[in-house]
């Protein structure tokens, strides 16, 4: 049985200048209605405002006639965004807790949402309402049974323009391979798999962060509004952009290979693994390479059919003895073997720490009466 998954897929984007002020406008009007919402949210008050209704943009209109000029599909759009995500904030199920909102202002990242069919697609082009037909770079095409949802159109603080295409789509499965894995991710070594595969944490990740500290200084120096910080602002954006489109191909190489060679991937909860409190340097950067892997296998494990299975943040899995279950007690960050003093089996810590994750994720999935694992589980005892 076929089923169907949300997908997206974002091209870059090449608009003319006609195009770009175009852009820029609706950006500005979609950030006022988007500011508007946010004020009438934080006029929430339990006895005088209990229910702050959202503005519309017929409310918002009458003070501000310019917003005839946009696509008004975007900004209901983007208020019919807003109520989702006021739904959500109060939402009580809702395991990760949302933050306020906050305003927004020109120099952040823009974007506009367009519902379909307010645009359309064909080779090398995208019609938008309002803004016309825009040259994009289609690099990797929407499967042809696909149904078209929304597109997103931003520009990021370098400059660059992307619309990003929301489909529905049916669930392509990858072959099966009947395969189990664990995942111990970290600092030296990016990630180490349970049947022994080391992923080397690349180099140009370092190298590219000092030199954004250099450049960092150099930005501190300039004065406020001159044209020499605005240049070299401009240079420091574009360098964050190069680093994080270099780890994010990285990391999509990663999970892309997971998801393709198994079908079961375990890995831990990644928030508290503890190390991070002895790196803070690197803290922030490793934080962000995690999060980004964890959310690519979440999203490609329901685009491919596989299981992903995240094991609890308290199970000690770099301490105990994957062969015996021993624990260590004092094992140090610094002990990059890990002895066991009951069997006597030595072993590469990292390693050790995945197929630990592996068992315990496998069986977790078990006692959770997952189907697919078990026969996962049941074809590898076959071999
Ligand atoms: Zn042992």
């Amino acid at each position: 049985m076929m089923s169907l998954i949300k997908r997206s897929y974002k091209y870059r984007m090449y608009p003319n200048k006609t195009q770009e002020e175009l852009l820029a406008k609706t950006f500005g009007c979609v950030r006022v209605v988007w500011n508007a919402c946010v004020d009438s949210f934080n006029s929430y008050d339990k006895e005088t405002n209990p229910n702050p209704k959202f503005p519309t943009k017929s409310d918002l209109v009458i003070e501000k006639p310019w917003l005839n000029e946009v696509s008004s599909a975007t900004l209901q759009q983007k208020q019919r965004d807003f109520i989702e995500f006021s739904r959500q904030y109060f939402n009580k199920n809702r395991k990760e807790k949302l933050g306020k909102p906050n305003y927004k202002n020109k120099h952040d990242n823009q974007s506009f949402r367009l519902p379909f069919p307010k645009f359309k697609i064909t080779n090398n082009k995208i019609r938008i309402e309002k803004i016309g037909w825009v040259k994009i770079v289609i690099d990797r095409g929407v499967p042809d049974n696909a149904r078209f949802i929304s597109c997103t159109v931003s520009k990021n603080r370098a400059g660059q323009y992307f619309v990003s295409v929301l489909v529905e789509t049916e669930q392509c499965y990858e072959q099966k391979t009947s395969k189990t894995v664990g995942v111990d991710l970290g600092i030296k070594t990016l990630a180490t798999l349970s049947d022994g595969i080391a992923v080397e944490n690349p180099h140009f990740l370092c190298e590219n962060q000092a030199k954004l500290k250099r450049m960092q200084r150099h930005l501190s120096r300039k004065k406020l509004g001159s044209n020499r910080r605005n240049k070299c602002r401009l240079k420091v954006s574009r360098l964050h952009r190069d680093i994080a489109n270099k780890r994010s191909w990285y990391m999509h190489n990663l999970t892309t290979m997971l998801v393709n060679n198994y079908d079961v991937i375990c890995i831990e909860n990644l928030n508290a693994s503890g190390m991070l409190q002895n790196h803070k340097l690197a803290g922030s950067v490793y934080d962000a390479s995690f999060s980004m892997f964890r959310n690519q296998l979440e999203y490609k494990c329901r685009w491919y059919g596989k299981e992903l299975i995240v094991i609890d943040r308290f199970y000690p899995s770099s301490k105990t003895c994957s062969r015996c279950g021993w624990k260590n007690k004092d094992l140090k960050l610094s002990d990059r073997t890990f002895v066991c003093k009951d069997c006597g089996m030595e072993i590469d810590r990292d390693l050790n720490a995945a197929i630990n994750i592996q068992a315990v994720g496998v069986d977790a999935a078990i006692r959770t009466q997952s189907s697919r694992v078990a026969s996962c589980v049941e074809a590898s005892k076959m071999e």
